[in-house]
């Protein structure tokens, strides 16, 4: 059984996910997953080092993520070409882990903050999006991240509106109160999920 973990910035996917891990779930996080198919020396780093040149490499090797971002923010086509070359990979790579995970763990997470948007809803069985108010999630963001305001801003226009993801999702958790009320949300949806009674 695997569980999608969504939610917009700053709402609490990481908290509830170590919250699920500390019941004995597995999880794979899709940010750090995508970070790894384009690490030095990765056929996919290859590929975009020879399209776009060394102005999206940096000195010791690594992406250019900054670089990468504005060259597909003024060109749509490219942000097709690169996702034609990230893409694949990221799901090959999340289907392998996930697949590992869930010979060990009584169910999986994974968790993705744009598990709708991207497609990946369809490597999961069900959907789990964490939801605050979007007033919460720029307080929290800010709190904890060195942004701007007008930063998050753009994330969240980036991202699904919150009635949107929330009419997509199976199960909700309401992260807008004490870490108390998530934890008892947390340990009930376990209960459901490892007696796939969902
Ligand atoms: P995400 O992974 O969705 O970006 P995080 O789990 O990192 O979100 O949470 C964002 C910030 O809000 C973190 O600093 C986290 O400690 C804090 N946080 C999460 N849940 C709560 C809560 N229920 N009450 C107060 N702060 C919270």
């Amino acid at each position: 059984m695997i569980i999608g973990v969504t939610g917009g910035i700053g709402s609490g996917k990481s908290t509830v996910a170590r919250a699920f891990g500390e019941l004995g779930a597995g999880w794979v996080d899709a940010d750090d997953v995508a970070r790894e198919v384009v690490a030095p020396g990765e056929p996919a780093l290859a590929a975009i080092a020879e399209r776009f040149g060394e102005q999206v490499i940096n000195e010791d090797g690594t992406l250019n993520r900054a670089a990468l971002r504005q060259i597909v923010f003024d060109d749509p086509s490219q942000r097709v070409w690169l996702e034609s070359i990230t893409h694949p990979r990221i799901r090959e790579r999340l289907l392998a882990q996930l697949e590992r995970l869930n010979a060990i763990s009584p169910y999986v997470l994974l968790v993705s903050p744009l598990l709708f948007e991207s497609g990946q809803d369809a490597l999961v069985n069900r959907t789990l999006v964490v939801d605050v108010p979007e007033n919460e999630q720029l307080a929290r963001t800010l709190a904890r991240d060195k942004v701007s305001e007008a930063q998050v801003r753009a994330i969240l226009a980036a991202q699904l509106p919150r009635n949107e993801r929330l009419a997509r999702a199976d199960d909700v958790i309401d992260n807008s109160h004490g870490l108390d009320y998530t934890h008892q949300q947390v340990s009930a949806l376990d209960q459901r999920y490892r007696n796939s009674r969902c």
